[in-house]
């Protein structure tokens, strides 16, 4: 293989072309066989419902170089299943789990001199997404659909890496309603959430930390990665059914209760914030990033010092990083290389 000539260890978390995508088309009720293409480009109908009512989904997940230069997937199928959720609710064609997984497959070896080397740092960040294609102008869903995976060499999501950020939060921009979409990876949900992640950029913060929209009183989650906090033995994250359910911390609890730790998730309260020790945001994008401060009004509340993370955060960061680059051992048969 000829690796790509990119700076790998300096990449930023931004897009890049590569040398494919690959695409599937739904009409007449059935799948098409997938296609790898080097058009960046997508023609469709200027009425499609994803382009004025939002029928658009998508998923994020990461490829990674082993150290005996192998590469895997980490959890694809919590991936694939999360996909279907997501078009379930948006009454779109959902995607078969299998042909996810073999989309996923083929697009990343069609691509393999991108994924960046082990020790870089860096991963091959795998973009499906699901667009309604078909031309209404009546609110209803589409019945034809293109599923599309671009993937894309990324460095750390916030530019230090593993260093703690500092979080604001939100007390007047509400992410996600009880009942709405906030459960589900919908574009629609990044497009409302700009202002807020833009707003608190201007203050000088990496990111907003939302509150649930019926009492402003529980945390939900930050703008693209699920909340955590660290007190005592005690391993505490939300339960709100207005979050994305990150597989990142569906594995980080798992880590955790097998260092022996307790997790709690359930309603957390703004007012817990003064008795956490350490805390942390949980995404694909994000891996672990730790926590340096929130700021609550006007009130700090710090999480590292030195700017450095705590010991338990680093802890589990270390743990899912020995799992899914590969160095350690899978005890729960997260990762599957990729042949
Ligand atoms: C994708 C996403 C996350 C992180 O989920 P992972 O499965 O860990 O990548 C968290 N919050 C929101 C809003 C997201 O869109």
């Amino acid at each position: 293989m000829d690796r790509a000539a990119l700076d790998f260890p300096n990449l930023p978390f931004a897009y890049m072309d590569t040398d494919s995508n690959i695409r599937y088309k739904f009409s007449g009720g059935k799948w098409s066989e997938g296609e790898l293409t080097t058009d960046t480009t997508i023609t469709m109908h200027m009425a499609s419902t994803c382009l004025h009512y939002g029928q658009e989904i998508f998923e994020g997940l990461k490829i990674f170089e082993r150290p005996d230069g192998r590469i895997q997937t980490f959890r694809l199928e919590e991936n694939a299943k999360r996909f279907q959720r997501s078009a379930a609710k948006l009454l779109m064609e959902p995607v078969p789990v299998d042909i996810f997984k073999e989309a996923v497959h083929r697009v990343v070896k069609a691509n393999r001199r991108f994924v960046p080397p082990y020790g870089s740092g860096a991963s091959l960040y795998v973009r499906p997404y699901l667009l309604g294609v078909s031309a209404e102008v009546g609110v209803r869903p589409s019945d034809d659909y293109l599923f599309i995976i671009f993937v894309t060499p990324v460095g750390p999501y916030y530019k230090a890496g593993f260093t703690p950020v500092k979080l604001m939060v939100e007390e007047t921009i509400r992410r996600a309603a009880p009942g709405g979409v906030g459960d589900i990876k919908c574009g629609g949900n990044y497009a409302a959430s700009m202002r807020a992640t833009m707003g608190a950029k201007e203050k000088g913060f990496s990111e907003v930390l939302y509150l649930d929209a019926k009492e402003g009183k529980y945390i939900d989650e930050s703008g693209s990665s699920n909340f955590f906090a660290i007190k005592g033995n005690k391993f505490i994250t939300p339960h709100s059914e207005t979050i994305l359910s990150s597989i990142t911390r569906m594995s980080v609890a798992q880590i955790a209760r097998d260092m022996g730790m307790e997790v709690e998730q359930r309603p957390v309260s703004l007012d817990e914030l003064s008795g956490f020790e350490e805390a942390g945001c949980l995404g694909t994008a994000a891996v672990i990033t730790p926590v340096e401060s929130v700021t609550w009004g006007d009130k700090e509340y710090l999480y590292a010092k030195d700017g450095k993370a705590g010991p338990k955060v680093t802890e589990l960061y270390e743990k899912l990083g020995s799992i899914q680059w590969g160095e350690g051992e899978d005890p729960y048969n997260w990762t599957e290389v990729i042949e």
